[in-house]
């Protein structure tokens, strides 16, 4: 493990030491919170809790979907669940119930109220809003630093993460998730609210994977997302055409007003996300490879990975949670990334397949990581084979080759270049919106009209 500390320099003014606290949660957004929440809930609710983050969390930055029949901790601020999902091209409309598992939305803001109004009834649970520019080991737990501050604790949980800022690791994949969506209101009946549409691949691909996402709250309320799957991020101006020209030409729909806007960036990565930043610092949510790479589904597995660190640190054992999924699902991700990331327009053909001649029940089961392996041979025979086999050598055989003559194919050395890169990612004080800030002149795909 690398001695992180020993790679930053203090300043006598930063270093001033203040009360020592049980945990530090750096980073209130989904994992934090939802760490604290169940801190709360839990044998521990009396220990010392400082959760520093430099957002005061009181708009609705986002909104989280999943499917699962178990009861969980925030079922009671549900915005809307779904019996049945469709995925619709222009062959037409695979629509399914979804039995005991029905698609279910979470508005952030009203997860972060619900966190917020818990913890504020606890005087041990602190909230600091502070950048957090440094952390690393002391000699009996771990310490961060917070616009000067320093803060000290027995373990400090970390989802600090800003996807533009992490350093690529070499051979890996390395694609985002971007997304613009509109809240909209029609004049006329519009949705179907019984049924969301996980994909809409009726738009142009642009070499890349594009679809829309439409998650109806009535027949003439719901969010439509633009979800381009690509290594770059467009302009803003081509979200909203590509929006505008979906609900009016593909929907039909005349006469509606927007509501409210969503945008995003996920990290669809196989990079190497390490649960453990040094012994005392364990990484949570997105930067603790809580995000599915091929699909970005975080929410649930966050809930798991916090669930399971409540439960370790209530036996007082390491709070290290055991890896999130199994390893064959790691290759399935990789392969796919290598499609979309190179490929990108074998995309639509692939998801369309899938949808088309699998059940439903059984994709989401797939997309949780919980099928069999008889489930899998079977789901990969329904799928375009050759772009798989394409990836199998790229993957397999052409970048270990190129990395083997390049000399940078030393994995243990990426490893520690990636705890490495983590930590330095907090030490760039980003404007908070820079994650959606297209590079100059990057945000032409191929083909694409100028915006
Ligand atoms: C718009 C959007 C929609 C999504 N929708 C879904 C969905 O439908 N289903 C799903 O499963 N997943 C979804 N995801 C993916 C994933 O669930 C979310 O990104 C989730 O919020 C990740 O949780 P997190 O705690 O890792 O990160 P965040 O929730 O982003 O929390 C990180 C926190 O750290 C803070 N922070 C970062 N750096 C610093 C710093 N240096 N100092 C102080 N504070 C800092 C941030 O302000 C933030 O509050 C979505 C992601 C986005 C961006």
């Amino acid at each position: 493990m690398p001695n992180l500390c020993l790679n930053f320099d203090f300043s006598p003014s930063i270093s001033k030491l203040l009360k020592p606290y049980d945990y530090i949660i750096a980073g209130g957004g989904c994992a934090g919170l939802s760490l604290a929440y169940y801190l709360s809930d839990s044998t521990l609710r009396n220990k010392r809790v400082l959760i520093i983050d430099n957002d005061d969390k009181q708009r609705n930055d986002r909104t989280w979907c999943f499917w699962t029949s178990e009861p969980m901790g925030f079922d009671d601020i549900l915005t809307r669940q779904w019996p049945s999902l469709a995925v619709i091209d222009e062959q037409g409309e695979r629509r399914e119930l979804l039995g005991g598992s029905p698609y279910k939305m979470i508005r952030g803001i009203d997860f972060y109220r619900k966190v917020q109004k818990k913890l504020a009834a606890l005087p041990n649970f602190e909230f600091h809003r502070a950048f957090i520019s440094n952390m690393g080991e002391t000699e009996s737990g771990a310490y961060v630093v917070a616009d000067g501050q320093r803060f000290e604790a027995s373990w400090v949980f970390n989802s600090c993460f800003r996807p533009r800022q992490v350093e690529k690791q070499p051979g890996r994949h390395h694609l985002l998730q971007h997304f613009s969506g509109w809240w909209i209101r029609t004049e006329e009946p519009a949705f179907q609210p019984e049924t969301g549409v996980l994909m809409d691949f009726r738009t142009p691909q642009y070499s890349s994977t594009r679809f829309f996402y439409v998650l109806p709250l009535s027949e003439r309320e719901a969010l439509v997302e633009y979800t381009v799957f690509s290594t770059r991020l467009l302009h803003k101006k081509s979200y909203e055409r590509a929006l505008e020209a979906y609900i009016r030409a593909t929907l039909g729909v005349a006469g509606y007003s927007v509501l409210e806007q969503e945008r995003g960036v996920i990290p669809m990565t196989d990079q190497a996300f390490p649960q453990q930043l040094s012994p005392h610092i364990i990484n949570l949510g997105t930067i603790g490879g809580a995000v599915k790479p091929t699909t970005g589904y975080a929410f649930l597995n966050i809930q798991k990975q916090v669930c399971a660190i409540v439960a370790q640190l209530e036996q007082e054992v390491s709070p290290l949670p055991a890896p999130l999924r199994p390893s064959r699902f790691s290759f399935y991700d990789r392969l796919l990334l290598n499609i979309l990331q190179y490929f990108g327009e074998e995309g639509k053909p692939i998801f369309s397949r899938l949808f088309h001649r699998n059940k439903m029940g059984t994709i989401l089961r797939f997309l949780d990581e919980r099928t069999s392996f008889w489930e899998e041979t079977k789901i990969f025979a329904s799928l375009p084979i050759l772009p798989f086999l394409r990836a199998l050598g790229r993957v397999y055989v052409l970048t270990p080759l190129q990395y083997w003559f390049s000399g940078a194919g030393n994995t243990s050395a990426a490893k520690a270049q990636g705890n490495q890169s983590l930590l330095s990612t907090l030490q760039q004080k980003p404007a908070l919106k820079s994650d959606f800030a297209p590079e100059r002149g990057l945000a032409r795909l191929k083909n694409e009209p100028m915006p």
